[in-house]
């Protein structure tokens, strides 16, 4: 090897000094990636269930799922073994051609819900960036009026692509980049008089998260949502549901929106389609149809056998095995629980959330207790500065349940403690 590098001049192993083993990964990802992420010093490396280890052999309890990806558990059997199958017969053609997996998950996925038609992607931000295009091009080609406009809300999250970031409802995602493309407006959530005036013969249409989720985990107002969804009506713009971190049964239903009584025009989901094989999906209904015709969207990657055979064995298990229900249970469970043990704890402000997407607001900065969390072996996240995160797989047993509540209990009581003191 050495010598042939010598005679090629390329380098075909990884170099020493970049994959070294046992640094928690900081090494490897100083060297030679950019700085996008600001990375907790473990390299995990297997999983199963809801169970990590990393590559000293530390074992975690998962309470984050990669965020809300992998929401049946790490390596499901039932996805796994549909998987290796399908790597076994064919993993890539181009959409010029016919792919069955897609077509049978499209159905499948429009079979569940209030969708008509689906667009397949490969992240969440390109299945809002879709949403986007055919909401304005089917005000263009379908309804034949010039409106672009877009309303979104303050605290939002929709994604990294230069049109989903200026979607987004947060400032920090947006600096730097600009000019930002033009056509979207923020007003605060909740706030209808605000969102009234904001909408003018320019709109398209609004787009919304049910609950909140990068913003805090702040779900949405029942009532503020039957608004939203008459003044789409009365004004004719479309409802766009950004399902992405609230979709395949996270808060206790396969979509979210099924909790509330409405529809959306246009819904997305990205993270627990496949389990974490890498697929987005854009679902609309049936009068969106024409607004796309060949040639108007695409994607290479978009719906390949591999990805779509990920997401049907993910949707067909969730269906058959009452997930989302699961999820449900689970949630109440959750929240009842750390109601019971968070209260009375001064640090703790509020616990919130919907099936099993929770925050626990407090008093001040959580960022630290989240590296004390892995110290004690259980993994969640934050949500903005003063959020706890909580975002377990949809099968978490009750047993388990109690591990993380037992960690996360004795974390926040020290820092009550620790905050008398002081
Ligand atoms: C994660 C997320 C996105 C962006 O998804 P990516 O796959 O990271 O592009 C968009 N909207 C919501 C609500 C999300 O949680």
């Amino acid at each position: 090897m050495a010598d042939n590098t010598q005679q090629t001049g390329l380098v075909t192993e990884v170099p020493q000094e970049r994959g070294v083993q046992g640094d928690g990964g900081a090494n490897r990802a100083a060297q030679s990636l950019f700085p996008t992420y600001a990375r907790y010093p473990i390299a995990l490396v297997k999983g199963e269930g809801s169970w990590l280890w990393d590559d000293q052999g530390n074992k975690y309890l998962d309470l984050m799922c990669g965020l809300a990806v992998t929401n049946l558990g790490h390596s499901p059997k039932a996805v796994r073994d549909q998987l290796v199958a399908q790597l076994d017969e064919l993993w890539h053609v181009s959409n010029l051609f016919h792919i069955p997996n897609q077509e049978r998950l499209a159905a499948l996925l429009t079979a569940n819900s209030c969708a008509n038609h689906v667009f397949f992607c490969n992240s969440g931000a390109e299945a809002n960036e879709a949403a986007i295009k055919l909401a304005r091009r089917y005000n263009k080609k379908v309804l034949g009026r010039d409106r672009y406009e877009m309303i979104t809300f303050e605290r939002s999250f929709h994604g990294r692509t230069l049109a989903t970031l200026t979607a987004t409802g947060q400032e920090k995602v947006k600096e730097g980049f600009d000019p930002l493309p033009q056509g979207f407006l923020t007003v605060p959530m909740g706030d209808l008089d605000a969102l009234k005036s904001a909408v003018s013969d320019k709109t398209a249409a609004i787009m919304l998260e049910l609950v909140q989720a990068e913003g805090g985990v702040h779900p949405i107002d029942s009532g503020f949502l039957q608004q939203v969804r008459a003044l789409c009506d009365e004004h004719d713009l479309l409802l766009i549901i950004d399902e992405i971190q609230t979709g395949m049964g996270r808060t206790g239903k396969l979509f979210a929106y099924e909790h509330y009584g409405i529809e959306p025009d246009i819904f997305t989901l990205a993270k627990g389609l496949g389990s974490g094989f890498p697929i987005g999906a854009m679902l609309g209904k049936a009068k969106l149809k024409e607004a796309f015709s060949a040639g108007s969207h695409g994607s290479t990657f978009g719906g390949t056998p591999l990805a779509t055979r990920a997401a049907l064995a993910t949707l067909e298990t969730m269906l058959t095995e009452s997930v989302p229900q699961q999820a449900a249970e689970t949630g109440a469970y959750l929240m009842k629980r750390l109601d019971e043990e968070l209260a009375g704890n001064p640090f703790v402000k509020q616990v919130r959330g919907q099936g099993l997407m929770i925050g626990i607001e407090c008093a001040k900065p959580v960022g630290e207790l989240v590296e004390e969390g892995q110290r004690q072996g259980v993994l969640f996240v934050t949500a903005g500065p003063n959020v706890i995160r909580l975002l377990p797989n949809l099968l978490l047993t009750r047993e388990e349940a109690e591990q993380g509540i037992a960690v996360l209990s004795g974390i926040l009581a020290k820092k009550a403690a620790e905050a008398v003191q002081s």
